[in-house]
């Protein structure tokens, strides 16, 4: 699996930091409006299980026609995200965890 850069910031910024500072507006500058779209589907009917938020990773299954494995690494104040789907590119399931990941971190100062 390839990791793709989902998002970008300072060199020290934590995983936690790094979804502090992102909002639903600004997700729309990280990924197409199509596949983006497709990841507010997945989150508003919840299909996204098994969310589990560590210090510098984020893992979760999304189902849909199928169930995929979605990773979400931080290194050095990037956020890099991989999925099993065969889609090439950042796809609906990492935006959909990027979303899930977003609103349960802000829920939580
Ligand atoms: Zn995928």
């Amino acid at each position: 699996m390839d990791e793709l850069l989902l998002f970008s910031s300072a060199p020290n910024t934590s995983l936690k930091q790094a979804f502090q500072s992102l909002d639903e507006l600004k997700l729309t500058t990280l990924f197409p409006v199509s596949i983006l779209g497709r990841g507010f589907t997945y989150y508003y009917e919840d299909w996204i299980e098994n969310l589990l938020i560590k210090q510098e990773h984020i893992q979760a299954t999304v189902s849909g026609n199928a169930v995929y494995s979605i990773q979400i690494q931080q290194k050095g104040g990037n956020l890099y995200g991989s999925c099993d789907c065969p889609f090439e590119g950042k796809c609906k399931h990492m935006a959909a965890v990027m979303i899930s990941a977003l609103h349960q971190i802000q829920a939580k100062p």
